[in-house]
C-alpha cells in the first residue's frame, strides 16, 4: 500500500488509516477480543496509522494489537480537554493504556468548536507543545469539522496535522462549503501541515458509493490518508483490496445484512431534525433526544444526513 509523508512532520503513513471509532464502545462495540483481532489483522494487512480519541475508549484493543503483531503503526489520539492539567492526564492515560512511550499525533479534539479554539484551548495547546518537546508526542494536530478552524490551522505554527471533515456531498462541513474546505485544506498543505481526512464515507451514508467517494477524498491535492472506519475483517479486506488496487468482490455481506441505525445518546443534542427526516417515521422524541423505534426502520439511512451531530450509526 501505498505511504505518504505526513507533511513536515517525518511521519510517514499508509494511504489507509484504521479509524477506531467505530468498532468500540461508541458504535459497533465488539467484545475486546473481536476488536483486537479485526485491528491485527488491519496491521498484518501492511495498515500503518491508526486514528483514535480519549473518547473513544479503544485504548485497549490497540495496545493488544500492537503487543500481538509487534507493528509500530502511527498513533493519533485526541483530547477535548482545554486545560494544560487535562491534556496532560489525557497524553498519560493514552500513554499508560496504550503502553507506549511516546505516541505519534495528539490533537485538539475539536470536531464542532469555532475559531476561537486556539484561545479558550490555549492551555491544551500549550502542553501538546511541551510534551513534543519533551518527546512524549511527535507531533501536535487538531481535529476538526469547520472550515474557519481549519483555514486558521494553517497560519498557526505550533500545527503540525490537521485533521478536517470533507466528503464528496459536504455532510457535516461547518461554516462552509465543500468547495471552501478543498481551499482550506489547500493552505494547511501549502504551509507544510500534515493532512488526513475523516469522515469520507460521510458516516457510512455514502457506503453504497464507496469507490466513488474515496475517489473524491483521494483526490484533494496533499492529502496523507482517508481514516475509515472498520468492524469486521471482512471490512478490513474489503478496504485493503481497494487502497491495494485490486478491485474488491462486493461489500462485506455481513456488514451489509446486520445494519442497524441507533442514535448514540451521549452524542445526541436533542434538535429532533432526525424525527422530520425519516420518510417512515421510525425516529421518536423520547425524553428530549431522538430514537429509533427499529421494528419501523428501513434502514434507508436518510436520517444520518440529517444529523448535524452525527450521533446516528450504523452498526
Ligand atoms: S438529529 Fe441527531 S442530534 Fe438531533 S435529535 Fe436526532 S439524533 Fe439527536
Ligand atoms: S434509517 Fe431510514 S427508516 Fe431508519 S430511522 Fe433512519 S431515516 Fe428512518
Amino acid at each position: 500500500m501505498k505511504k505518504r509523508m505526513l507533511g513536515n512532520t517525518g511521519l510517514e503513513v499508509t494511504e489507509l488509516c484504521f479509524g477506531a471509532l467505530p468498532f468500540g464502545p461508541l458504535q459497533k462495540n465488539l467484545p475486546l477480543e473481536e476488536a483486537t483481532a479485526v485491528l491485527c489483522a488491519a496491521l498484518e494487512g501492511g495498515i500503518n496509522f491508526i486514528d483514535t480519541a480519549q473518547i473513544y475508549k479503544t485504548y485497549a484493543p490497540i495496545r493488544e494489537a500492537l503487543q500481538q503483531t509487534k507493528k509500530r503503526p502511527v498513533i493519533a489520539s485526541k483530547s477535548p480537554a482545554s486545560t494544560y492539567e487535562g491534556m496532560q492526564e489525557a497524553i498519560e492515560e493514552a500513554l499508560n493504556e496504550l503502553n507506549l512511550d511516546e505516541i505519534g499525533i495528539f490533537h485538539l479534539h475539536a470536531a464542532r468548536v469555532g475559531e476561537d479554539v486556539f484561545t479558550e484551548r490555549q492551555g491544551a495547546l500549550e502542553c501538546l507543545y511541551d510534551n513534543k518537546a519533551r518527546g512524549r508526542i511527535k507531533a501536535v494536530g487538531i481535529s476538526t469539522h469547520s472550515v474557519k478552524v481549519t483555514a486558521l490551522a494553517a497560519t498557526i505554527e505550533g500545527i503540525d496535522v490537521v485533521f478536517p471533515l470533507i466528503n464528496q456531498t459536504g455532510h457535516g462541513i461547518l461554516d462552509g462549503s465543500r468547495e471552501e474546505m478543498e481551499k482550506a485544506i489547500s493552505r494547511c498543505v501549502a504551509a507544510g501541515k500534515g493532512v488526513y481526512l475523516m469522515k469520507a464515507l460521510a458516516g457510512g451514508l455514502l457506503v453504497d458509493d464507496y469507490a466513488q467517494a474515496v475517489e473524491y477524498a483521494r483526490s484533494i491535492p496533499g492529502c496523507a490518508s482517508i481514516a475509515l472506519g472498520m468492524v469486521s475483517k471482512a471490512e478490513v479486506e474489503y478496504n485493503l483490496d481497494y487502497f491495494r488496487g485490486r478491485k474488491p468482490a462486493t461489500l462485506p455481506s455481513l456488514a451489509v445484512n446486520k445494519k442497524q441505525f441507533i442514535v448514540v445518546e451521549s452524542l445526541c443534542a436533542g434538535c429532533l431534525e432526525c424525527v422530520e427526516a425519516c420518510p417512515n417515521h421510525a425516529i421518536v422524541d423520547k425524553a428530549g433526544k431522538g430514537f429509533i423505534q427499529q421494528e419501523a426502520c428501513l434502514t434507508c439511512g436518510y436520517c444520518v444526513g440529517a444529523c448535524p451531530q452525527f450521533a446516528i450509526r450504523l452498526v
